[in-house]
């Protein structure tokens, strides 16, 4: 079986040179472990903090050693009393063709009742990162205005859809004509911005003429910066990511956001979607409804083949995905 591993730390932002894809056994599994065929692999922008060295939310991946993310597998083989060949299962595992779990480190879903591929996307660590920072830290209220930055991905098309159901007026910002006439048309977004060929704060003073009351904040950045002198009082700022400084070789600087907090009372949030892992449950039921109800919809950008996975992650930093970014790696 392949194997891909983390041979050098990037330096701003990486490249095949950093990865590594090696021949190795199949292992066995030994009592309480099973042996997984993987089917999806999931590539996230965080991974790319986990390949640089210090301390983080989530270890950083250590060198010469396997990448791991969010995996759909299924069972080839059981020494557990919990899995039987042929279930289908959810873990953080290995960029790697076989793998090998303990029992309860893995869990099992049910891919009748969605795509196996949803529970890493739409159902899956996506969405309810999504649905716990709109919800518990965005609080949008029926008719305020609230902007998503990295509107047309995993997350973001997620947050948009969810604020929409709340009777919020949903404003996206997105890297493509694409991306902005998918959430626009698609998705039934009121106002959409390509920040890659509008001048973001004009544009968002357009389509936010009564401000903003949420800003789900995916990419930092100029963007984030734009967003800020349109706050209105008492707005709430969802901090989810800033993908567009996670290749930075120097430190990020830009204004200063603490004089806008203050005269409009805004709360700014930082959160990780595991800051809810006990209400997981909770989370993917309602989503699930959602889906069932068509009230929202999902897009994945799925690459075929295990050999492109470095691909399908390093595409992430320059826009390739609509919705969630995975790679089949086999059937179920
Ligand atoms: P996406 O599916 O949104 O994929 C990444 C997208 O980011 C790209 O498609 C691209 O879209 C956009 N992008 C890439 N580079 C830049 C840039 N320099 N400036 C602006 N946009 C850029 O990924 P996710 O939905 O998985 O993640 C979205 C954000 O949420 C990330 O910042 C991620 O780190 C964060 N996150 C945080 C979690 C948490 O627990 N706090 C959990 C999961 C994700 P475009 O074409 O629009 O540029």
């Amino acid at each position: 079986q392949k194997k891909i591993l983390l041979i050098n730390r990037p330096e701003g932002t990486p490249d095949h040179n950093d990865f590594k894809v090696v021949e190795a056994e199949i292992d066995q599994p030994s009592d309480g472990e099973v042996l997984i065929r993987t089917i999806y692999i999931s590539v996230d922008p965080y991974l790319r903090g986990r390949m640089n060295e210090g301390k983080s939310y989530v270890e950083p991946f250590q060198l010469n050693e396997v990448i791991t993310s969010g995996v759909i597998g299924q069972i080839e083989d059981s020494k557990s009393d919990r899995f039987s060949k042929g279930d289908v299962v959810l873990g953080s595992l290995g960029w790697q063709e076989y793998s090998i779990a303990k029992e309860d480190t893995i869990r099992k879903i049910d891919h009748n009742q969605a795509p196996a591929s949803a529970y890493l996307s739409v159902l899956g660590m996506t969405g309810l990162t999504a649905y716990f920072g709109l919800l518990d830290i965005g609080k949008p209220k029926e008719g305020e205005t609230v902007v998503v930055s990295g509107a047309a991905g995993a997350v973001g098309s997620v947050v948009g859809q969810i604020a929409k159901i709340k009777g919020a007026r949903v404003v996206g910002i997105a890297g493509s004509n694409e991306k902005t006439s998918y959430l626009k048309d698609q998705l039934g977004f009121d106002a959409v911005i390509n920040y890659k060929t509008q001048n973001v704060p004009d544009a968002l003073k357009e389509a936010c003429p009564d401000g903003v009351d949420v800003y789900f904040e995916n990419v930092g950045g100029e963007i984030g910066d734009a967003v800020l002198p349109l706050l209105n009082n008492f707005a709430r700022i969802p901090v989810c990511g800033a993908i567009s400084s996670y290749n930075n070789e120097t430190e990020d600087k830009g204004p200063r956001v603490q004089g806008h907090l203050i005269k409009t009372s805004s709360l700014m949030q930082g959160f990780t979607v595991g800051n809810y892992s006990s209400r997981f449950g909770e989370g993917a039921k309602e989503l699930a409804g959602w889906l069932s109800e068509g009230k929202i919809q999902y897009e994945e950008t799925v690459t075929e083949g295990f050999d492109h996975t470095i691909d399908a992650f390093l595409d992430l930093f320059k826009g390739k995905n609509l919705g969630k970014a995975l790679v089949k790696v086999g059937d179920i």
